[in-house]
């Protein structure tokens, strides 16, 4: 007997607005899985797939110039 099995997977997407970002660095920081490091004045995103999606660093930014998005990915485990 076989059986299909939908996975779903949630990853996410992390972006930052640099002409809004001040560069403080909190956000790096605060992200425990070093996702963000900072790049001259600026925090970029180095390491996207290790995001947990704990939203500390969206909510953290004094600038709101992190946006976290969940993306849901769908897979079928038929044969
Ligand atoms: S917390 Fe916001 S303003 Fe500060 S470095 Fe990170 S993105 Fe830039
Ligand atoms: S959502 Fe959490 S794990 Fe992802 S980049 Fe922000 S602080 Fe890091």
């Amino acid at each position: 007997m076989s059986e299909s099995k939908t996975v779903r997977a949630t990853s996410y997407e992390v972006k930052i607005r640099r002409e809004w970002c001040k560069g403080c660095e909190l956000c790096v920081e605060v992200c425990k899985p070093r996702v963000l490091e900072m790049e001259g004045i600026y925090a970029v995103v180095v390491n996207p797939d290790v995001c947990t999606g704990c939203r500390l660093c969206e909510l953290l930014c004094p600038d709101f110039a992190i946006v976290v998005t969940d993306i849901e990915s769908e897979a079928s485990t038929d044969p």
